[in-house]
């Protein structure tokens, strides 16, 4: 997965470095800042989104490595905090947006966790109530067996009542990870579920269905919530049964989860060039697309909303406990699939409560 880890002289005397560099069996490579690793490295590679999957780059971070999620602009947003510590993914799925946002094409990995876990720290003291994950810029365990991040982070999030840390991925990393049973905390692992077809044409490197839902059970059996991300939802033949056998396999391994997110597949107009350049076999453009008012295409809304309804319609069936939002849609497609005042449903509460509505509720 790995095959060759640059350390920045910055970076060069933590003792994690040469932690991560034993597990990988990889010498370290030492380059004097990233800047270094751009013009001395990745100008050369033939591949530079490929390969650079297969670089990864141990670094300082200086900057605060904890922000809000930003959503999208004219979007529901809910409420969800994020953690850049990596950057990257050695996985590679075709809808992947990070091949056009990226300007760094190896794994950046910040090695400073010390300073990370101080600024997490004022932060979990301050909030009584905070959902947060890793997942935004990178997978959340697909380094795991040679980072041991998402066990070393999880142990120090779950000891805050309040905190509620996501670890998303496609993986099937979750047997270091501690067990979590009668923490403050709450730890939940959270995977992106697609029908195999999706899996095999669209998602390089990752888990297979029945590995993600295998490691599913045995998260749970330690003690984590679980969470499932249908997104992107995929139109291709015979997606709309694909996708509601999906459901029906989720909710045969668990009769609740802490939450599911729903979206269709959008993307930027960069991202075209990249998905046809570099996945030749990909479905994910077959389908019909318009442009949003955010910029991004999505497929046609009255597709999108009969779909929505169908899918939304057989998970409050399964399971009716389970929180069920939409990640990146408008109001509109939330009042037409969930029906009028969706958001006010108290099924939605541990999603979209604030630190201001827990004030108010008294928690
Ligand atoms: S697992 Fe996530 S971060 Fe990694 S390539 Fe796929 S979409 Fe991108």
């Amino acid at each position: 997965m790995i095959d060759r880890i640059f350390v920045t002289e910055a970076a060069e005397s933590y003792s994690y470095v040469e932690e991560i560099c034993d597990r990988a069996g990889l010498r370290p490579e030492i380059i004097q800042d990233d800047a270094a690793y751009r013009n001395d490295v990745e100008r050369f590679l033939p591949d530079p989104v490929g390969q650079g999957k297969r670089h990864l780059l141990l670094d300082v971070f200086k900057g605060e490595f904890f922000r809000k999620c930003p959503g999208t602009k004219g979007k529901v947003c809910c409420n969800y905090y994020v953690i850049d510590q990596t950057t990257n993914c050695p996985f590679d799925c075709s809808y992947c947006f990070l091949q056009s946002y990226l300007n760094l094409r190896a794994i950046r990995f910040a090695v400073n966790i010390e300073d990370l876990f101080r600024e997490l720290e004022i932060v979990f003291r301050k909030h009584r109530f905070i959902r947060l994950g890793t997942g935004e810029l990178a997978d959340s365990l697909a380094l795991e067996p040679l980072t041991g991040f998402g066990r070393k982070l999880m142990e120090f999030a779950i000891e805050f009542p309040g905190v509620v840390l996501e670890l998303k991925t496609k993986s099937a990393s979750v047997d270091k990870l501690p067990d979590v049973r009668n923490k403050p905390g709450r730890g939940v692992i959270g995977w992106t579920m697609e029908p195999a077809r999706v899996v095999s044409r669209e998602e390089r490197g990752t888990a297979t269905l029945e590995e993600r839902l295998a490691a599913s059970s045995r998260a749970a059996g330690k003690g984590y919530g679980i969470a499932f991300h249908l997104d992107p939802v995929v139109f291709f033949p015979g997606f709309e049964d694909a996708y509601l056998d999906l459901v029906d396999q989720l909710f045969s391994r668990h009769e609740k989860l802490d939450w599911m997110s729903l979206a269709g597949f959008r993307y930027e107009p960069a991202l075209k060039g990249f998905v046809e350049d570099r996945f030749p076999e990909s479905e994910l453009l077959d389908g019909e697309f318009l442009r949003c008012s955010d910029g991004k295409f999505r497929y046609l809304f009255p597709e999108r909303i009969r779909f929505f309804r169908r899918l939304v319609k057989k998970v409050k069936k399964m399971s009716p406990k389970t929180p069920v939002y939409f990640c990146m849609e408008d109001a509109r497609t939330w009042d037409l699939v969930m029906g009028r005042n969706a958001l006010k449903d108290p099924v939605l509460t541990p999603i979209f409560s604030r630190e201001g509505d827990n004030e108010k509720q008294g928690m």
